[in-house]
């Protein structure tokens, strides 16, 4: 395994007795990388990532099997604190940001997952370089955003803990195409300034564009892996991913 690299193996998990939703699921996030995970409704993209951020247990699910580290690290078992402190923060889907706090609390709140404070002003001022709205809807309220900006104000949100890995569910869902593509733009330039990325799709094509490496989750186990461009020529993937014949 890389240095610093997140790394998944043989996660099994399940909801109760009845739901096995994931199936001995291997993947890494290589140190500095995006790294996707693609696949429909109910494939387990989800609970991938509640594994790894140790919020399992608030939806009744459990870890049956694996391991979850962090370079040397492991993180299985841990609280979501003490993930965040790790340096893995979770983006959740549905961009849920604290609606009646300003946008400028929920920045604050973030920051309480930095794991120290004299990077605070640091990390506020390169969120508000990413999302210069941000800065301009600093004393409003956080539901008052449209939805784009909301997802904006997530992402920050998470930046500002500092993390080494950004785990991004779905972050372009329901948005429109423009936002979508501001999104995207914002997700490669978090890259670039360093921050690995672990990106859960359902829009297949949009992932494989931004990852390096990409897996294909299909009731809740990894049938396909490999290099983003070359699962995107496929003829598996285009067909059953990318709606091309
Ligand atoms: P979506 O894109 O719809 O969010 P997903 O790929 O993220 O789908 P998950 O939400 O991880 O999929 O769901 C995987 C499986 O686990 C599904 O069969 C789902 O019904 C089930 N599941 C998810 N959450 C729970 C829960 N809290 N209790 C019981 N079953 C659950």
């Amino acid at each position: 395994m890389a240095s610093g690299a997140l790394a998944v193996r043989d996660l099994s998990v399940s909801y109760g007795k009845a739901v096995r939703a994931l199936r001995r699921v291997s993947l890494e996030v290589p140190e500095g990388s995006v790294t996707a995970v693609l696949g429909a409704n109910g494939a387990g993209k989800t609970t991938l990532l509640r594994a790894i951020s140790g919020t399992l247990s608030f939806h009744r699910g459990a870890v049956e099997g694996g391991e979850i580290s962090l370079g040397d690290r492991t993180l299985s078992g841990l609280r979501p604190s003490a993930v965040v402190a790790a340096g893995v923060v979770q983006v959740p889907e549905g961009r849920r940001v604290f609606g009646r706090l300003s946008v400028e609390e929920n920045l604050k709140a973030g920051a309480l997952g930095a794991p120290d404070r004299s990077g605070v002003a640091e990390a506020r001022g390169r969120v508000l370089e990413l999302f210069p709205v941000l800065a301009e809807r600093a004393k409003q309220r956080a539901g008052l955003l449209s939805g784009g900006e909301q997802q904006m104000l997530a992402i920050g949100r998470a930046l500002m803990a500092r993390p080494k890995v950004l785990l991004l569910d779905e972050p372009t869902l329901g948005l429109a195409p423009l936002m979508a593509e501001r999104i995207s733009e914002t997700i490669i330039e978090i890259n670039r300034q360093g921050t690995a990325v672990l990106l859960i799709e359902q829009n297949a094509a949009l992932a494989l564009e931004l990852a390096a490496t990409a897996h294909v989750l299909e009731v809740g186990e990894v049938t396909l892996h490999g290099d983003a461009a070359e699962l995107a020529a496929s003829d598996e993937i285009r067909r059953r991913y990318l709606g091309v014949a």
